[in-house]
């Protein structure tokens, strides 16, 4: 391999590269770690650290790193047609058997698929379909989405309103009007004293609330991911999700699932929809389509909205010049592919996952571990001071203190990358994981947070 110069790609990286939700004058004082190559669920930086992935880059190589057989597909594709636009009643090959392998994999009733480049384009098209939809409807006054506190839909400006992020509301406004957020289906936060069933109804009731006060027929829909993932991996109680469900057919608003982190077998299902008893009538995806090796989004449409977008109306106006490029659809389906031939998802549900799952609840017993949860391959664990009778009862850090920070820095000193959100460290790992990765992993997080503990007692921040 070329020899990197680590600390010229710093400079150089400081100099002319704005990154992505940095505070640049950190990182300049820092140096941003480089990445120079992927195999499998490894990385290794331009320094020769070789780092477990437990985040699959951001959600998304579901596949693992360096699979020859996509870099194939791609320049098969790239060889025979590098790009076509989808505009002017044309179509190309790649696009048209991903739409129909998509609807094949997606939950009964959806048969179409509108591509985006990204996630963010994908919820921003859910926007004009869903406003399009209801003038069709000629019902135009319901134009109101509901979403949640804490939500995370992208970084459009759709995207960014259509969130519920504090820190990304509070920059650029004004945001798009039309959206208002209730709290999220968080139990530790919002659930004490109930059973997490209880809450899950209760937590989901806060929408009917939500829907009476804005009045009924200006709600044109909800949207939500089924497990929250930028959030802090907020697995919702069993409860929440059919109770969502039954509302939003009460007011016959339309249900949106942004299953971009949860889709292509995250949460042990094609999409975690399955999984969480959620009938929506659309659905984002973007990142697992193609385990990130080509950026590829869009949106899987129901028979509700699909069937009067397309026999009413004339042109719907919208659209991107790489809608179904056929390098990207090339990748997706040979993703797809992989995933299929090694049954993935099946692993994801009755082996590895539940795997993962049991090692999780065992990290509780760690002195720096209040609460450990997992749902497929998301999983999350809460560090606290001291540990009450039940969750609620957690005694926990002071957030201005950055523990969780503090924690992931012990975890690439380890050797893995976890993210922190707030006090909860939080993994989304390849699907291709065997259980022997997964206790090397178990390991690596283990060490790191008994080197936390050591750091925050000789600190004097834990006795
Ligand atoms: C990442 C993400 C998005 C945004 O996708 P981009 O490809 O980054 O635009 C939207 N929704 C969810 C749930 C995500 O995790």
């Amino acid at each position: 391999m070329e020899q990197i110069d680590t600390r010229t790609i710093q400079a150089l990286d400081a100099a002319h590269y704005l990154h992505p939700f940095t505070d640049h004058a950190a990182l300049a004082a820092s140096g941003a770690r480089v990445m120079v190559r992927g195999d499998g669920i490894w990385l290794w930086d331009s320094e020769g650290n070789r780092i477990l992935d437990a985040m699959s880059g951001l959600w998304c190589v579901n596949i693992g790193y360096g699979r020859q057989r996509m870099s194939e597909a791609v320049y098969q594709q790239m060889q025979t047609l590098p790009f076509y636009n989808s505009f002017f009643n044309t179509t190309n090959v790649p696009a048209v058997m991903l739409a129909a392998k998509l609807v094949e994999l997606a939950p009964p009733g959806f048969n179409r698929v509108f591509f985006t480049n990204s996630g963010s384009e994908a919820n921003d098209t859910i926007v004009r379909m869903v406003r399009r939809y209801w003038e069709l409807m000629e019902q135009p006054e319901r134009h109101i989405f509901i979403s949640r506190n804490n939500a995370y839909h992208g970084s459009t400006i759709a995207g960014v309103s259509l969130g519920g992020m504090a820190g990304m509301h509070a920059q650029g406004g004004p945001l798009l009007p039309g959206i208002v957020h209730i709290d999220q289906p968080s139990y530790l936060e919002h659930g004490q004293g109930m059973t997490e069933d209880e809450f899950g109804v209760v937590a989901a009731g806060w929408l009917e609330e939500r829907i009476k006060t804005v009045g009924p027929h200006n709600v044109a829909a909800f949207i939500g991911e089924p497990v929250q993932g930028a959030g802090g991996v907020i697995i919702p109680p069993a409860s929440y999700w059919p109770e969502i469900g039954r509302i939003c057919k009460k007011y016959g608003i339309l249900l949106v699932a942004d299953e971009v982190i949860c889709g292509f077998g995250r949460l042990g299902a094609w999409f975690g929809s399955e999984r969480m008893g959620i009938a929506p009538d659309l659905i984002a995806f973007a990142k697992g389509v193609t385990s990130g090796y080509i950026p590829l989004g869009g949106v899987l449409v129901g028979e509700r909205v699909g069937d009067v977008l397309t026999a009413r109306g004339g042109d719907f106006n919208h659209g991107f010049t790489y809608s179904g490029h056929p390098v990207a659809c090339a990748a997706a389906l040979e993703n797809i592919r992989i995933i299929e031939e090694e049954a993935l998802v099946a692993r994801v549900a009755e082996d590895t996952g539940p795997y993962l799952g049991a090692a999780f609840e065992a990290l509780r017993q760690h002195r720096l571990v209040g609460h450990a949860d997992s749902f497929g391959f998301v999983a999350g664990l809460n560090l606290v001071r001291s540990k009450g009778a039940n969750v609620h009862a957690h005694e926990v850090f002071d957030g201005d203190l950055g523990v969780g920070m503090l924690c992931r820095a012990h975890m690439f000193d380890a050797g893995i990358i976890m993210r922190a959100v707030g006090d909860r460290m939080i993994i989304a790992p390849p699907l291709v994981m065997t259980r022997d990765d997964i206790d090397e992993m178990i390991g690596r997080i283990t060490l790191a947070l008994d080197n936390t503990v050591a750091e925050l007692q000789a600190k004097g921040m834990l006795p």
